[in-house]
């Protein structure tokens, strides 16, 4: 990969109205055919604001493909128990396709043992245990959605990623392990060798320096900088923050987990924060309901 000094940025955006065109079109078709349309459904505790903004989006997208939405609200003084009633009812409900229960949630549910109750068959947000075992055994698996959308993004950027060094920065559950898993996979949208990086590893400047390929998810802002990164390398920025800034009206900017104006230069290609990853989120748990409607991941008995 050679550098260009003008790295060619990811539109995330871009990338996300045509698989929901996509989506759209694959939905007309199924009412065409006399079908009722796929079904998602978001439940949501409490009154977090980014949690409600999240589950917001969702609807709205959701509707704008013409898939059917609907939210469960609760307050924060739900019982662990009646959490748990709710998701058996779903579990049971033959016109959901699939639903996620948004996280965080307050600290007296135990967010694992609501996790494990959901349907692996209806967990579109892929955190069910038994999606992340057939992901790591290249089964067919519900692929979370942040990690899912970067595969995407690289797939249709046309990345060259055969036999490339990635590096992945951050190791949680929900998007740097499951991404190390995927970018390592024998297919042609990963293939990787991968390394994958945390807290505790180091010497991580010499390892981001050798990657073809960087994503990084850390929840730091800003963190990595130019010197952190090879010439010519495609970096892929998940992290998402808002920091103070009394130049802009609305006394914020959001930025990433790369000083993006730093590192831009020296990419081939770059994800932008805003713009970028974020877009893909909620049309990668899109593409995940209308594979549950379609049994695709566990076919029918
Ligand atoms: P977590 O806090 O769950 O995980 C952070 C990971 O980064 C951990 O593995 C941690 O290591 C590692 N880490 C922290 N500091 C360092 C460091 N100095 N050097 C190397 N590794 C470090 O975060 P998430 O994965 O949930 O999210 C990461 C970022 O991505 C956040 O900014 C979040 O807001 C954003 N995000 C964006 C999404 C989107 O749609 N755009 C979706 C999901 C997240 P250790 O395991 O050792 O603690």
């Amino acid at each position: 990969m050679e550098c260009k000094n003008e790295p060619t940025l990811i539109d995330g955006k871009l990338i996300a109205s045509e698989i929901k065109k996509e989506l759209a079109k694959e939905v007309a078709d199924i009412l065409d055919s006399g079908k009722r349309p796929p079904h998602l459904v978001a439940v949501i505790v409490g009154e977090d604001g980014a949690s409600l903004s999240y589950v917001a989006s969702k609807e709205k997208q959701s509707k704008e493909v013409g898939f059917m939405s609907s939210v469960y609200r609760f307050p924060e003084t739900i019982s662990e128990e009646e959490l748990l009633n709710t998701v058996d009812f779903l579990n049971k409900d033959n016109e959901v396709d699939g639903f996620i229960v948004q996280l965080p949630l307050p600290k007296h549910i135990n967010e694992q043992k609501i996790i494990e109750r959901i349907d692996p068959r209806k967990d579109v947000d892929g955190f069910h245990p038994a999606n992340g075992g057939r992901l790591m055994y290249n089964m067919p698996a519900f692929i979370p959605a942040t990690p899912y959308g970067i595969v995407t993004m690289l797939e249709r950027s046309k990345i060259d990623t055969v036999g490339k060094h990635c590096v992945v920065v951050g190791r949680s559950n929900i998007v740097g392990t499951p991404m190390a898993v995927l970018m390592s996979r024998n297919n042609t949208s990963a293939n990787c060798t991968v390394t994958l990086c945390h807290s505790k590893t180091q010497n991580l400047k010499e390892i981001c320096l050798s990657a073809d390929i960087l994503i990084v998810a850390i929840g730091r802002p800003e963190f990595i900088t130019a010197e952190m990164v090879k010439d010519g390398a495609v970096v892929i920025d998940v992290g998402i923050h808002r920091i103070k800034d009394d130049t802009r009206e609305r006394g914020y900017r959001v930025v990433g987990d790369v000083d993006f104006k730093d590192v831009a230069p020296k990419c081939s290609f770059i994800s932008p924060v805003p713009g970028g990853v974020g877009m893909l989120t909620v049309v990668s748990l899109l593409q995940n309901t209308l594979k549950a409607y379609k049994h695709e991941i566990y076919p029918e008995k």
